[in-house]
């Protein structure tokens, strides 16, 4: 049993106070707090070893290469993947899925298509928008009304010409979890390359890569009480190879002349220049320390929690929330409204202009920055998902999102904190 009270002592930044107030952080789908054992491994690693990886053959240099490749091989287990070469570091999901859109991209024809989901982050549509260039088409698959996916709109999108599917594990905004794995035995069936984005999952759940059979899976370590500025592109050893590079400069070559280069070995390859040690360590750290509090046990303290969003969310009059009742298919990601939210307008939203609020009701920043007043964060906007915004006929959301040091009572104050401010702005 994951006891949160005690998980919450790791993480120095709870001893802080906001307006006098004890931290809520419930805005952990944007990133999560550090626990000193990150933070110290990333100490430990400046203090100890810093020094360039695969370059000099002095101690340094070798300590710090071997820190950086045991990082890689622990944090491939974590992720489930067989062969440490299979793990890109990169900076975040984001880079990870521009380098899989881009190098794939490199061999996408005209009329190609790759197929999406209403549910995707910007992240994984921009780059395949990038393809548009070339005459790539791109699909989207919608979600259905109860913020799941859409699995025979799915299957019906795909073509002879679908040669790339690429899909959230979880949303962002709806918190829905997708069944990866069926949807990969689909695409697969059609020689479909699949892509996994693995933000929201990775931290939340056991994964295994392997099991989920997909080709790439990206990840950011930032959202798993990581540092930022690192990450992981996972890819099928087999199929990086075959990959061309992203980013050319050093350590990713085995030759250069002034007519040509050739490539190093995977993942070398897909790591051109000085490379983030200290946050690949970090993250090693992170992984040791998720695993200690247990992934099963991770995964059954947010359901707990959603569960109990679930049950107290009705007495706040006039809130709408949005993705999947099944806790089954539900990660702990909560987006609301209260009220009347406007329909999705891209013309105001790109004029920035302010969008009018109906009396009764509450505009999600006004709901953020309200709740901020009690030293409670939560997001609020359109969570780089416009394209969801637009399915699901709002502006914007507002969005709480649980992780491991949160409680039962941060979410009644949560609740108490919404009503309080519902009831101030009506008046
Ligand atoms: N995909 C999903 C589902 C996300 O939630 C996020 C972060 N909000 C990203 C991709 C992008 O992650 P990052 O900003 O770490 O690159």
């Amino acid at each position: 049993m994951l006891d949160p009270l005690k998980v919450k002592k790791d993480f120095p930044i709870f001893k802080r106070k906001i307006e006098g107030k004890e931290i809520i952080y419930l805005d952990n789908a944007a990133t999560t707090q550090k626990p000193y054992v990150v933070i110290d491994a990333i100490k430990n690693y400046y203090e100890n070893f810093n020094s360039n990886v695969h370059r000099g053959i002095y101690k340094l240099s070798e300590e710090s290469t071997d820190l950086y490749e045991k990082s890689r091989k622990n944090i491939s287990e974590f992720i489930g993947a067989p062969d440490p070469r299979g793990l890109v570091f990169v900076r975040n999901t984001t880079e990870a899925l521009n380098l899989v859109a881009s190098s794939i991209g490199q061999g996408l024809k005209k009329d190609d298509e790759v197929l999406l989901t209403m549910m995707e982050h910007h992240s994984n549509i921009v780059p395949w928008q990038f393809l548009k260039a070339k005459g790539v088409k791109i699909k989207f698959a919608d979600i259905k009304d109860d913020g799941t996916l859409d699995v025979d709109d799915y299957v019906s999108k795909i073509t002879p010409m679908t040669k790339v599917a690429s899909v959230t594990h979880v949303s962002n905004v709806l918190g829905a979890i997708n069944d990866v794995k069926e949807l990969g035995k689909i695409v697969h069936e059609k020689d479909i390359t699949f892509i996994v984005d693995g933000a929201q999952s990775v931290p939340h759940m056991p994964v295994d890569v392997k099991d989920i059979d997909c080709d790439f899976f990206a990840f950011s370590g930032h959202k798993m009480v990581g540092p930022m500025g690192i990450g992981g592109l996972y890819g099928k050893p087999d199929l990086l190879e075959k990959l061309p590079p992203y980013m050319g400069g050093g350590d990713m070559i085995k030759s250069v002349t002034t007519e040509e280069s050739t490539w190093n070995e995977i993942p070398y390859k897909f790591e051109a220049g000085t490379q983030n040690v200290a946050d690949a360590v970090g993250l090693s750290a992170a992984a040791d320390y998720l695993r200690k509090l247990g992934m099963k046990d991770i995964r059954k303290h947010e359901t707990e929690l959603m569960l109990y969003a679930f049950q107290e969310e009705r007495y706040v009059e006039g809130l709408k929330s949005f993705g999947p009742r099944s806790l089954h298919l539900r990660a702990g990601v909560y987006s609301f409204n209260c009220g009347e939210v406007p329909a999705f307008d891209i013309e105001k939203e790109l004029s920035g202009e302010r969008i009018k609020i109906s009396k009764g009701s509450m505009h999600p920043h006004d709901i953020a920055s309200e709740m901020d007043k009690e030293g409670i964060a939560v997001r609020s906007g359109h969570h780089c998902a416009m394209p969801l915004m637009a399915r699901l006929d709002v502006q914007a959301t507002a969005r709480a999102s649980f992780y491991i040091y949160n409680t039962k009572e941060d979410i009644d104050k949560f609740f108490i904190e919404l009503n309080n401010s519902i009831t101030r702005f009506a008046h």
